[in-house]
């Protein structure tokens, strides 16, 4: 197989680097091109970002001079990558579209829009034709896919075997969000240190609405008819650094005549890509631990690559029919990692070509 020229929207910053940590053994993709905001443009990397990455920046990108984040200035690419602010993700996005550059996005800009596929291989892949009626370019050259919140990956990864198996009525969770998560330098320490902050603006919203997209189901028209079931969110930050920690109630449409019957929904699902061997994908996608005090971030965010969901506390509700806690790392199954594995199906679909 060729292999791909990529670039990488907002590069300096947490997610962005991440990307450039995973991408360093990519077996199908080279960065060759990186963009940032005005501040950096100009600079080589290694002078313009701050890096926060436990490796040494790779030595083929550390003398990368940082592009503005224009098409005509990242032109050598076959896609990008965007780990852009959200504040200025929805014109740079649509600039690279329509140049016929597919974007392979962490932001929240297009998540909703009605031909953007909002994609976690595990759960939906079939989403992706909707990229099939986007109308950027003319050719369909240029086109956009998005992945979710980084709270939302590890809920759907958990919901999916449970909604096919029992259906889903209502949902009650609050989220322990890692400091990564606010990107760099993100929350203030006098903030965070010894302390949970119980807000965490905007996040609310996207987790209560993204899952809906995520577990909906594909229409004639090509478009989602989304789920239907409330869902109710407690976001807080927690002095952690890596890994989100959800904790989960659910009541369901068919209630389990047992809790081993959830187990085995979880433990008997069938990963839909299990099949396609994409470099990113984890042994074991999602895996429910039996020890009561597992999943933690220190010990769990790093399984799989930092691919793996990790679920446990398994166990009928009081309130509601079950609970379970739920957790996977941010800035990798989250948000890079994550758009790396759906960069990898779109090359097996033979979406992206080189
Ligand atoms: P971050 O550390 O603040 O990085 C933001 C990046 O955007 C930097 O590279 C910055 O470049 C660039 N940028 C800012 N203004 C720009 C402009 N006017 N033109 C071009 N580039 C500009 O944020 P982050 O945590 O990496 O998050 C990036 C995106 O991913 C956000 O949309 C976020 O919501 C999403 N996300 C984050 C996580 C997470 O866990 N952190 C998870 C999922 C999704 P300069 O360095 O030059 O300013």
């Amino acid at each position: 197989m060729s292999r791909f020229n990529v670039g990488i929207l907002g590069a300096t910053g947490a997610v962005g680097q991440k990307f450039i940590r995973l991408l360093e053994q990519h077996p199908w993709f080279t960065v060759t091109a990186l963009g940032a905001s005005k501040r950096s443009a100009g600079k080589k990397y290694k002078e313009a970002v701050n890096w926060i990455e436990p490796t040494p920046i790779p030595k083929d990108v550390k003398d990368i001079t940082v592009a503005n984040c224009d098409p005509k200035e990242m032109s050598d690419v076959d896609f990008v990558f965007s780990g852009l602010d959200s504040s200025v993700a929805t014109d740079i996005e649509l600039s690279f579209a329509k140049a016929g550059v597919p974007v392979i996005s962490n932001a929240k800009n297009y998540r909703q829009h009605k031909n953007v596929p909002l994609l976690v291989p595990e759960v939906n892949p079939d989403h992706i034709s909707m990229i099939k009626d986007q109308t950027f370019t003319e050719d369909g050259s240029g086109f956009i896919v998005t992945n979710p919140n980084c709270v939302t990956v590890p809920l759907v990864m958990s919901l999916r075997p449970i909604q096919d198996a029992f259906g889903i009525e209502s949902l009650v969770m609050t989220s322990m969000q890692a400091i990564s998560g606010a990107g760099y330098p993100g929350v203030p320490s006098l903030d965070i240190t010894g302390n949970v902050i119980p807000y965490i603006g905007g996040e609310e919203d996207k987790i209560e609405t993204e899952p809906l997209k995520l577990l909906g189901t594909l229409n004639d028209n090509n478009q989602v008819d989304f789920a239907d079931f409330p869902i109710q969110v407690t976001a807080t930050r927690v002095q952690v650094i890596e890994g989100h920690l959800l904790s989960v109630t659910l009541k369901l449409k068919t209630v389990p005549t047992s809790i081993d019957e959830v187990k085995d929904a979880i433990n008997n699902w069938e990963n839909p890509i299990a099949d396609l061997n994409l470099p990113s994908s984890p042994d074991v996608a999602l895996r429910l631990y039996e020890e009561p005090l597992y999943p933690q971030p220190r010990l769990q965010a790093y399984a799989g690559n930092g691919l793996q969901t990790s679920i446990g506390r398994l166990r009928k509700a009081k309130v509601f029919d079950i609970s379970f806690v739920t957790m996977a790392h941010n800035t990798v199954r989250g948000a890079a990692g994550g758009a790396i594995l759906n960069a990898e199906l779109l090359v097996n679909k033979e979406y992206l070509k080189a």
